[in-house]
């Protein structure tokens, strides 16, 4: 079976079992700030896990996009070491939203494992949480009694609390779990050692495909545990790993999967693969990371300096090193990989084929600026190899803090600065490194720190609503509040039984307002969109918990919010009418301030093209379209109305449309009635974010004519400067010609005045060889004609002051007489410069100081008499 025919015949399998259907959600996550990446198949039903969100159907079934190289899974540094982890992997899942429990998940995944996939039966061991005292958690007797139904007892292992009960974070919904667990081996090696002792040892054939999750407990804030109302089944099946055992592989990258993107690379390095350990573990690396790198930027994440940007820079990085030491790849060569990867996984993924152009042009750009910084680490190294810096005492030893800096600063993993060190007859401080390495973990787990306490139910059971489309102002009442610290800020989290507050997502900055009583009222800071819950920030509690309350939004912010976001829509539109159909939205942050707006084209917009954008936008303005909504459309029903999904982004069945005249999108904000209301519309920058990306900011409504005031009086200044001229720039350009000429003229004057000065100095020389005179006009101005003097005058010895602009300054020029007889023009300089509170420098013939105290200047000339006798 093809990799494709198995990922059909699993969702086929459980469609058959009533599961629908659903799409993988984004591998980048947006609206969770506790995680950046998808790392399980659950993430996406989070909010369903947690209560916040109502399932919208009993059972589903899907291929999930995951990604594990932060947090707490991270499989980065095995990934191509070993095979069978990857960075970005499919998670295969089955799950049950309060719906079937233990018995069904047990027998669904044992008969589409035996029946459908005809895997062997001998060839599975499964494993049932054994129980944790300190979690006074008895063993999972349940699981274990179905499992009994369908293998035999000695293929049934007991787990301890690390293998077999999962969570998803420190938080939450949690519980044991059942895995199952397959050994490929070959029989002799069976008979040798029972594929029993080898389950959860790390074997690389005897490995875990499929992890079946009993959803039964919330894990509190305290560390306790309660049982949840609803149970779950949340399970995972590694794809690659199924298509190993399908294809009768022994490594993920022997199938389908792989083998394209090995082969390529393989041909590209002029290499064999299989033939030797170091080129196979980097061709692996490479391949595995290029997936990840490619799947992240077609979901909106490019490399970056920051957070999950700085995630994906380390991964491509990571390739680029392995392939230009093990591969001997001097110049970019993954982005030359994507057409391969596009034409294998393409199909599957539209977002990779309708964004290669984009995707190869990123990792090409990034490519080279990191051959670059390698070039430079390089550099660093054998510098400090030469220098012999790191030397502890007789030995030869890399310091630990120098190569954690490598592998910070320039990307250097480790095993690549032992391999140069070992190459020059070193070696690594490795506990240096390691100290440095968990240092580094601990600030930044110390700066993403927040500690939230349980939510205080009020109202339990309430589910929130979001009544924000129309109103500004409703009575609300508080359903659940919580406790958070968060790098020294604390405040309070209060949910509402509804609200007309938006919480910040999509782009679009949370509201701000007030929450009022009788007797006082408090400050909403913000609001925020976190797990489903629309999120309200306050410093303090209202003493009162239980009132009803009236909630305000600061309506002039949410109004100029409103017309920034709707113009972000012309704008998007025109921006496909003027640039292309290429043009698609990569990032959109709008505010009561301005927009801001990322986009897919390749060329810098010319000054033409944003005139034209701008007055597209401000023409739809004044045709005054009224705002045509739709809350809950069938999503086919609205992509017919022309609207288009973003990649990267998330969306149910039923979505929210926006519709102005032609502009029509997939939208969550809150927009203005007409869009006569937005008033006038300013692109004040356009510019790059990235290869193939640009960034548009602009302004609407009262910031807008507030910026053309600004121009305007500007521009009557500047009238007003030139007497009325008819015409500004014409006026400019004449004074910039006649500036330019007059510069000219001024230089060849002082020329010629240096030279008069530089005659009559020669002419004292002749009567006495040691000069020292303080003069009117800038010493610096004559450093040329006075070290002319020097060929004439062998003895001389010249000290000149000055002071210009309140400035003081000094020169020496020493005949070359006077510098053999020892005389030091630097020295001499540094000694006088004092004198004016300042230094300079220069070499034993000629020196200048520049100073901060003119009135020491007669003093300095003083010192130099004394010195020159
Ligand atoms: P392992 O112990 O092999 O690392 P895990 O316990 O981390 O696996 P789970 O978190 O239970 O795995 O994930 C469910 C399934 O996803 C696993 O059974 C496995 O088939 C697959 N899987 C997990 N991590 C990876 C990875 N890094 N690459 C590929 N597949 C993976
Ligand atoms: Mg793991």
């Amino acid at each position: 079976m093809t990799s494709n025919e198995i990922r059909k015949a699993f969702l086929d399998y459980f469609e058959s079992k009533q599961h629908h259907i659903v799409p993988s959600a984004p591998m980048v996550i947006k609206n969770d700030p506790t995680l950046m990446f998808t790392n399980a198949g659950m993430n996406q039903f989070k909010d369903i896990f947690l209560g916040n969100q109502q399932r919208q159907w009993p059972r589903a079934t899907d291929s999930q996009k995951c990604l594990r190289v932060s947090g707490k899974h991270n499989d980065l540094e095995e990934v191509g070491h070993d095979t069978y982890h990857h960075t970005m992997f499919e998670m295969l899942g089955n799950w049950s939203f309060g719906d079937y429990f233990k018995k069904e998940a047990i027998a669904y995944g044992w008969e589409f494992l035996t029946e459908v996939m005809k895997i062997r039966k001998d060839w599975l061991y499964v494993t049932v949480f054994g129980g944790d005292e300190k979690e006074g958690l008895g063993m999972d007797t349940e699981a274990y009694d179905f499992w009994k139904e369908h293998i035999s007892e000695d293929r049934i292992l007991r787990g301890s609390k690390k293998d077999n009960f999962w969570e998803m974070g420190d938080q939450g919904p949690c519980g044991p779990c059942s895995e199952i667990h397959v050994d490929i081996r070959p029989d002799e090696e069976k008979a040798k050692v029972p594929g029993r002792d080898l389950v959860n040892k790390d074997n690389p054939q005897v490995i875990e495909i499929w992890n079946l999750v009993f959803m039964q407990f919330n894990r509190k804030a305290d560390g306790s545990l309660e049982p949840l109302k609803a149970k779950h089944i949340d399970t995972g099946m590694g794809f690659e790993r199924l298509c190993m055992v399908m294809q009768g592989k022994r490594s993920n990258y022997d199938t389908d999967v792989f083998q394209p993107l090995i082969q390529e690379l393989a041909r590209k390095a002029g290499k064999v693969y299989g033939q030797e350990e170091e080129a196979d573990v980097a061709m692996r690396v490479c391949a595995d990371h290029l997936r990840a790198v490619s799947f992240s930027i077609a979901d909106g994440q490019l490399p970056s300096n920051v957070k999950a940007g700085y995630v994906i820079r380390r991964i491509l990085r990571r390739a680029v090193r392995y392939g230009y030491t093990f591969l001997g790849f001097n110049e970019p060569f993954m982005n030359t990989l994507v057409p391969t990867l596009v034409g294998q996984m393409g199909h599957q993924f539209p977002e990779l084929q309708k964004q290669q152009e984009l995707i190869q042009r990123i990792i090409l750009e990034e490519e080279q600026a990191f051959l670059r910084t390698l070039a430079g680490g390089i550099k660093r190294f054998n510098d400090y190899v030469e220098s012999g810096k790191g030397k502890v005492g007789s030995g030869k030893t890399i310091d630990g803090a120098f190569a954690f800096e490598l592998f910070d600063t320039y990307g250097f993993p480790i095993d690549l600065t032992q391999l140069m060190a070992s190459e020059k007859g070193w070696t690594v401080d490795m506990e240096g490194f390691q100290r440095g390495l968990a240092e580094q973990k601990e600030r930044s787990r110390g700066a993403a720190k927040v500690e939230s306490d349980d939510w205080v139910e009020l109202m339990p059971g309430v589910e929130e609503e979001f009544i924000g489309y129309d109103n500004l102002e409703a009575d609300v009442r508080i359903a659940r509040y919580r406790h958070v610290k968060a790098k020294d800020k604390e405040f309070y989290q209060l949910v509402f039984d509804r609200t007309p507050f938006y919480g910040e997502s999509g782009g679009q900055a949370g509201d701000t307002g007030e929450l009022r009583v009788e007797s006082g009222k408090w400050r909403i800071k913000n609001t925020k969109k976190e797990n489903g819950l629309i999120v309200h920030i306050v410093d303090t509690l209202p003493d009162e918990l239980t009132a009803s309350f009236h909630a305000v939004v600061d309506a002039d912010k949410r109004q100029a919010t409103a017309c920034n976001h709707s113009a972000t829509h012309l704008m998007h539109y025109a921006l496909r009418q003027v640039l292309g159909e290429h043009v698609e939205q990569k990032g959109s942050s709008v505010d009561s301030e301005r927009l801001r707006f990322d986009f897919s084209h390749f060329a810098k917009m010319s000054q033409e093209e944003i005139r034209d954008v701008e007055r597209r936008v401000n023409a739809m303005i004044r045709q005054c379209q009224p705002l045509e909504e739709h809350r809950a459309m069938p999503i086919a029903e609205a992509q017919k109305l022309g609207a288009m999904a973003l990649f990267g982004e998330k969306y149910g069945d039923k979505v929210r449309v926006v519709k102005y005249g032609p502009s029509v999108e997939f939208c969550g904000g809150t927009h203005v009635q007409n869009t006569g209301m937005i008033g006038s519309f300013r692109i004040v920058s356009e510019g790059a974010v990235a290869a193939g990306m640009r960034r548009i900011e602009a302004i609407t409504a009262q910031a807008a004519t507030d910026y053309a005031d600004r121009q305007q009086e500007m521009i009557m200044a500047l009238n007003d400067m030139f007497k009325g001229t008819k015409d500004l720039s014409a006026s400019i350009a004449k004074l910039q010609e006649e500036n330019t000429a007059l510069k000219a003229t001024v230089e060849s004057l002082q020329k010629e005045k240096a030279a008069g000065i530089a005659k009559a100095l020669a002419a004292k020389l002749e009567t006495s060889p040691t000069l020292v005179e303080r003069m009117d006009s800038d010493v610096n101005a004559l450093k040329d004609a006075v070290m002319a003097l020097r060929n004439d005058h062998p003895d001389m010895a010249l000290v000149l002051g000055s002071v210009k602009d309140g400035k003081p300054a000094l020169l020496i020029v020493l005949g070359q007489n006077r510098v053999d007889a020892g005389l030091n023009a630097g020295q001499m300089v540094r000694t006088l410069g004092k004198e004016i509170q300042g230094g300079g420098g220069g070499q034993p013939h000629f020196a200048t100081a520049g100073g901060k105290n003119p009135d020491g200047l007669d003093k300095a000339l003083a010192v130099a008499k004394e010195l020159l006798g």
